[in-house]
């Protein structure tokens, strides 16, 4: 079968490797959608991840597909049944997976890191996956390509269950990639009235404009963040501040950005040698702000997801650019990372 492999350092290779079978108490799924993740750009440069990551590897995590092989003894999966993949895979027994935090499992592994992923024909989805949850199946009349995104749409409204984004609160988003995008999108359903995007790429910021789910769009390269917040707010600041890019000087604003007893979700993780930031620990103090982080998501935040989709919440349509063939990878990679496209889908 055909497979995006990463062997090291910006070598991710299209290569006919053998087909898997279904592991053990475990199912083989035919991939038909898998989008590319900010994470797999990152794993790509870097080539690997301090997730535990082992090479070479199949790549590709954001995937849906169709079961075409399952395991003898597990029950409630059929041949031919469109399924949508959890990426992490818990231990099902922690201390945090017995809290349902299955996202903080202290012994988390995830597909695409400790196994093979899904920018591939065929992906081997392990016995620990399909016990705890991680096999959603796709309602009718969501397409492979929608199901595909639910993962980051995923990960978006566990952050912001968090930040607790309800009704009439002015949500100010840093950052208009794909994860901007979808904060945007998820703030309005969960009831935000105005809704302000800063970005420091114009084209980004031109495409987040065009797509109409944003109030106000601040370029911060030029304009004032914190001005541009304090303006639309009667100089009160945001509800809540997202900070969905890697920086740390966002993170330092956005406590600035954000009105007293506001919340602060420092949504996006900042490059490991610089993740080190120096904050006025008095205004979170003076201000009675929450700031709080996000790490990945459950399948119960997967399975609201595709709720969402399934009843037309959320309009997917807006956050899908273009899918390509796995064997046009490479002008697919070209696409995510040029900050032109939102997400781009592989279709192996
Ligand atoms: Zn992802
Ligand atoms: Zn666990």
């Amino acid at each position: 079968m055909l497979a995006l492999r990463l062997h090291g350092k910006s070598d991710l290779r299209l290569e006919d490797i053998p087909s898997p079978s279904a592991p053990k108490g475990g199912l083989l799924v035919k991939v038909r959608a898998c989008a590319i993740c900010g994470s797999d750009l990152r794993n790509i440069k870097a080539g690997g991840s301090s997730h535990g990551m082992t090479l070479p590897r199949v790549l590709g995590h954001e995937a849906a597909g169709e079961i075409v092989e399952v395991s003898d003894g597990v029950e409630g999966f059929n041949m031919g049944d469109r399924v949508l993949l959890s990426v992490t895979v818990p231990c099902g027994k922690c201390y945090y997976c017995l809290r349902g935090l299955t996202n903080l499992c202290d012994h988390k592994t995830a597909l695409s890191y400790q196994y093979d992923g899904s920018f591939a024909e065929y992906v081997a989805v392990p016995e620990q996956l399909v016990r705890t949850g991680g096999v959603i199946p796709i309602p009718e009349s969501v397409s492979f390509e929608q199901a595909s995104i639910v993962e980051p749409l995923s990960c978006v409204l566990n952050g912001q269950e968090l930040s607790n984004t309800g009704l009439n609160d002015v949500v100010a988003i840093v950052g208009a990639g794909p994860v901007g995008i979808a904060h945007a999108m998820i703030a309005r359903v969960l009831g935000a009235s105005k809704i302000i995007m800063a970005e420091i790429s114009q084209e980004r910021l031109e495409m987040a404009g065009k797509i109409k789910v944003v109030d106000r769009v601040v370029n911060s390269g030029k304009e004032d963040f914190v001005k541009a917040v304090m303006e639309e707010t009667r100089g009160h600041g945001a509800d809540v501040v997202i900070v969905a890019a890697p920086s740390g000087e966002a993170q330092v604003q956005a406590l600035s950005a954000v009105r007293k007893r506001g919340r602060v979700n420092f949504f996006g993780g900042l490059p490991k040698d610089r993740s080190t930031i120096t904050i006025d620990s008095n205004i979170i103090h003076y201000k009675e702000l929450f700031v709080h982080g996000t790490s990945d998501s459950t399948v119960v935040h997967m399975k609201k997801v595709l709720s969402l989709i399934e009843n037309k919440k959320i309009d997917t349509g807006l956050l899908i650019t273009r899918t390509f063939p796995i064997t046009q990878y490479k002008e697919a990679f070209d696409l995510a990372s040029s900050g032109r496209a939102l997400k781009v889908i592989i279709n192996p």
